[in-house]
């Protein structure tokens, strides 16, 4: 890993930063790209809705590593509620982060992971692509465009010499979970109804993802592309009650 030259969106907080940790340890050179400052890592604010800013964010952070080998498209937001729950124009909004956000950061960064020999990117889907999860419908529809755009862009790179994967997590113990637990009327109660969900019986946390997405990126994984890999516990593939 060490000199491999890495760009992580979504850093500044939960699987992002525990991703640019694990890189760094690791020996890698790594800028965040992210709408929120951080000064835990060398970091380009972008919004991922906004194509300009998302260039410029890109050119900034090659310039600074003297290029690109991995692109790490973990920034993401949520959606409350079933297929009725929003208007329109949410869910624009968040197509427009969690797909077109993939998509704008993915252009920028081509001609630098071609260069590469050694280009790789991976995705932060969710399970949410594959398993229905009551009251996400928005949320969903979103990691299974995230899902087939990761095979599709595996597909047209190949021959570049960039290898495309993504990881599915189960329910993951970071601020945006810790958020959304505390506005529930009973946290508690909320908290252990998600562990329930996986047959691990507990959440999974940013760095067991953080793992699987340094595994992928890792040069020695070279056959390794078009690959969805589950962190999530055993929830999507296992029928086993939690303890
Ligand atoms: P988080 O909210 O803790 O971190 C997300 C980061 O993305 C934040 O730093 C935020 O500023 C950044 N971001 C959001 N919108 C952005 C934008 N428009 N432009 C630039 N940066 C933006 O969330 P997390 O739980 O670490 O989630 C990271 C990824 O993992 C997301 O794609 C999410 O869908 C996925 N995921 C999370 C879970 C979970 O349970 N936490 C489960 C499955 C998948």
């Amino acid at each position: 890993m060490k000199g491999l030259r890495v760009l992580v969106t979504g850093g500044a907080s939960g699987i992002g930063a525990a991703t640019a940790r694990r890189f760094a340890q690791e020996g890698a050179g790594v800028v965040v790209l992210d709408r929120d400052a951080t000064a835990e890592f060398a970091c380009v604010e972008a919004d991922l809705s906004d194509d300009a800013s998302v260039r410029a964010a890109v050119a900034a952070a090659a310039g600074r590593l003297g290029g690109l080998d991995v692109l790490v498209n973990n920034a993401g937001i949520g959606a409350v509620g079933d297929v009725t729950a929003n208007p329109d124009e949410e869910w624009h909004r968040v197509y427009d982060v969690n797909v077109l956000g993939i998509v704008r950061t993915t252009r920028a960064a081509l001609p630098h992971l071609r260069d590469s020999g050694r280009g790789a990117i991976v995705n932060t889907c969710s399970i949410a692509a594959w398993t229905g999860i009551p009251q996400r419908a928005l949320y969903s529809t979103t990691k299974g465009a995230v899902q087939a755009l990761t095979l599709a862009m595996a597909a047209d790179h190949l021959h570049d010499g960039i290898r495309v994967n993504c990881v599915n997590p189960g329910t993951a113990d970071t601020p945006w979970v810790r958020r959304l637990l505390d506005a529930a009327e009973d946290p508690e109660a909320e908290r252990a109804a998600l562990q329930a969900r996986q047959p691990t019986g507990r959440l999974v946390s940013a760095e067991e993802v953080a793992h699987a997405i340094v595994h992928l990126a890792d040069p020695r994984s070279s056959a390794t592309t078009g690959v969805v890999l589950a962190v999530d516990g055993g929830m999507h593939s296992l029928r086993v009650p939690a303890r």
